[in-house]
């Protein structure tokens, strides 16, 4: 039998969009009236990319300021209105689709009489009409105001940018309505929302509770074998009927499941969304005619979500241009994580591991020596303190420099006060340190660490407070010990030198 190949039309086939009431009519231009929203040119036909129409409505608007204080957390941030007049343009019919369904906001571009392209940096839909807003810039009002006055010819049109992001947005809420009916079919989950992010991020669904990763793999798998038909997807309109409208389910945790027709529609059309055999939903988005080439990859882990009184969680998937792109990007970090580890992709696990290990068993070494290394200075200070400790009123001062690399100088010159502080005590010797630690090659943003001990505390705080005022060390201590950091260049003859007069001083 000779296999069906079944290919993703390059333009919208003539049975997606259905009328299946015999009365509802799409206006035609010359009525002067808008073609609503429900039945739009891009919700006709979503590879439609021009439409020639007439200007409806045109005015002058001011964005309102963005709100301030807490930020929702919108699913894909519309592009920004500038700050200056903008211009609102109702067109009779337009291939631009205004926000809705979980479904952003295309941009577009209008193209006037005279030549000229406006961009459209959003639609919305105002009641049951799709407002496009228009940027001007300075000096372009009047001639604005002239070119899209009521019953002038425009041309609405997705540039190849525009069309992309509205693909990309297609392919994610075709997705979506597939993995939504899985997910009831088969797992009885219902979806509570789901949102369409930003582009390359992944988008998801919110189902009542957590999935285990076999629940996962099994949705993602009964989803492909339906891609892989390469199931139908059309649409089918009719007048709306408020009564017969699909109320969401209320579940037993008080949140709804999906949303209801929004309650400011007044495009009087209800538009059922159909993917041939698996779901019908309504929806106003924009869908991709099949979902053969929609092949969904699913995160195979949820999101646990935390409201006041019930929990839900996330399930993350990708599928189309965004799945492509997630792929590749994926696959860059793999080849050139591999690349730095010296080793074929399927290696790089385990020699992440083993280099993980290595480094672990590396700093517990650095540790152990300097544990050893801290000894054996303050077994020569010792000897040192213990020499000069035959003359009357011996005090031991000494400042002890070191040049050190380490992350962690500090550990180092600790591990020396503590060693000494314990050798010392049983020779009753007294004695003034003070411990510098310098990284080799500086810059004014070095640090290098500074550390005071003693046999008295108010000597140890009259150094301290010297290293403060005198060098701008910034530290503090307590007792018998005082430590610090100063930022900048040491320079031995002049910080350092400084530090010995300190220890000369004290008294
Ligand atoms: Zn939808």
């Amino acid at each position: 039998m000779a296999a069906a190949i079944i290919l993703s039309p390059s333009s919208t086939p003539t049975d997606y969009f259905n009328v299946i009431s015999p009365t509802l009519q799409i206006p035609s231009p010359d009525t002067g009236i808008t073609v609503p929203v429900g039945i739009l040119a891009c919700q006709r036909d979503p590879f439609l990319k021009k439409i020639e129409t007439t200007v409806i409505a045109c005015h002058v608007s001011q964005p309102p300021s963005p709100p301030t204080g807490k930020k929702t957390k919108k699913a894909v941030v519309a592009p920004r209105l500038p700050n200056e007049p903008i211009l609102e343009i109702v067109l009779h019919d337009t291939v631009i689709f205004p926000e809705g369904g979980g479904q952003p906001t295309d941009t577009g571009l209008i193209t006037t009489s005279d030549g000229k392209a406006w961009l459209v940096l959003q639609a919305k839909r105002h009641g049951g009409h799709a407002v496009h807003y228009v940027k001007i810039t300075e000096g372009d009002l009047d001639s604005a105001l002239s070119v899209f006055a009521p019953g002038s010819s425009v041309t609405a049109s997705l540039g190849p940018d525009d069309f992309d992001r509205r693909y990309d947005h297609m392919s994610m809420h075709t997705s979506q309505h597939l993995l939504s009916a899985v997910l009831e079919t088969r797992l009885n989950l219902p979806t509570l929302s789901w949102s369409l992010t930003s582009s390359p991020s992944p988008c998801y669904v919110e189902v009542p509770r957590g999935m285990t990763v076999e629940e996962i793999r099994f949705i993602q798998s009964e989803a492909n074998k339906l891609v892989f038909e390469g199931r139908r997807v059309y649409t089918e309109v009719e007048e709306l009927d408020r009564d017969k409208t699909v109320v969401p389910t209320i579940l037993e945790s008080g949140r709804s499941a999906g949303k209801g027709l929004p309650s400011d529609y007044t495009g009087g059309v209800n538009r059922v969304v159909v993917i041939d055999g698996v779901d019908r939903n309504p929806c106003c988005g924009t869908h991709l005619p099949t979902i053969h080439n929609l092949q969904l990859f699913i995160l195979p882990h949820t999101e646990t979500m935390s409201r006041s009184s019930t929990t839900s969680a996330r399930l993350y998937f990708l599928s189309g241009p965004r799945l492509i792109g997630y792929l590749t990007t994926t696959h860059e970090f793999l080849t050139s994580t591999a690349s730095i580890l010296s080793c074929g992709a399927p290696s790089v696990p385990e020699r992440v591991s083993q280099v993980v290990d290595e480094r672990k068993k590396a700093e517990k070494r650095v540790t152990d020596l300097e544990l050893e290394l801290a000894k054996h200075i303050s077994s020569g200070l010792y000897h040192e303190a213990l020499a000069g400790s035959v003359n009357d009123g011996y005090i031991f001062r000494k400042h002890l420099r070191r040049t050190d690399d380490s992350g962690n100088a500090l550990g180092l010159l600790s591990a020396i006060s503590v060693a000494f502080s314990e050798q010392i005590a049983n020779a009753q010797t007294p004695y003034l340190l003070v411990l510098t630690s310098t990284p080799s090659a500086q810059t004014t943003n070095s640090t290098t660490v500074v550390m005071v001990i003693g046999s008295d505390d108010k000597e140890v705080r009259s150094v301290g407070d010297s290293l403060k005022s005198q060098l701008g060390v910034k530290g503090g201590g307590k007792g018998l010990k005082w430590s610090g950091k100063y930022i900048g260049v040491w320079k031995e003859k002049k910080e350092g030198g400084l530090v010995d007069d300190l220890l000369k001083d004290v008294q």
